[in-house]
């Protein structure tokens, strides 16, 4: 398979094209199709299968083809990451693939000051790519709400739950409107990972490589 059979939109091709990738991996041959068309999905996937794009791809297509503007304070997407390493990768994968679409994006962790979180936050975002703890308190202090999100991610679920996360993550996700999409990536599937997944997942797709 080739990337131009995945019916993603030419500016999205040549940013992916330029960073060489030819053929999709077999994780986004198998996500992107069902992402696009708005399917709630489940992913089983470590790291280096190429999970990044399989989320990052779709998620960029659709938000640009929706039209919306972003509105001060309520991203339209939400990725959280366990780590803030993995949150800076996703952010930084997301500016590589986004480079000829107008979309705002940033990312928000714990140990890094909160004024410059802030200020990008009230300036308006598409994505925001947020660890749990600290995007706990931007809510608490009323930077950022979660009543406009369209798309929901979690990445490395299972990690998020080792890290004692599951909290958070299970109150952000009853803060979500009722329509919304939802991914959800884990490298493995203990039964603690599968029974949040049952709990945030409608209806989904499950794709295993
Ligand atoms: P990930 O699993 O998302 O951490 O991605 C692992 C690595 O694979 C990253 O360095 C990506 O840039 C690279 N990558 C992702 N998709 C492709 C692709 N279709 N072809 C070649 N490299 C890719």
């Amino acid at each position: 398979m080739k990337f131009t059979d995945l019916n993603l939109i030419e500016p999205i091709e040549r940013a992916i094209a330029a960073q060489g990738y030819t053929a999709p991996t077999p994780i986004q041959a198998q996500s992107i199709p069902y992402l696009l068309a708005g399917k709630d999905l489940l992913g089983v996937a470590q790291t280096g299968t190429g999970k990044t794009a399989a989320f990052a791809l779709p998620l960029l297509q659709r938000l640009v083809q929706s039209g919306a503007r972003p509105t001060s304070g309520a991203p339209r997407a939400l990725i959280l990451a366990p780590t803030r390493e993995l949150a800076s990768q996703i952010d930084a994968c997301i500016k590589t693939y986004a480079r000829h679409l107008r979309l705002f994006h940033t990312v928000v962790f714990g140990g890094a000051p909160m004024r410059p979180q802030v200020r990008d936050l009230q300036r308006g975002v598409d994505i925001l790519v947020a660890t749990p703890g600290r995007l706990l308190d931007h809510i608490n202090q009323r930077n950022v709400r979660l009543n406009g999100v369209e798309t929901f991610i979690l990445d490395e679920a299972d990690r998020m739950l080792d890290m004692g996360f599951v909290g958070d993550v299970k109150k952000m996700a009853a803060m979500l409107p009722k329509a919304h999409q939802t991914v959800l990536f884990s490298a493995t599937m203990p039964p603690s990972v599968a029974a949040l997944a049952q709990g945030l997942l409608n209806d989904p797709v499950r794709v295993e490589v």
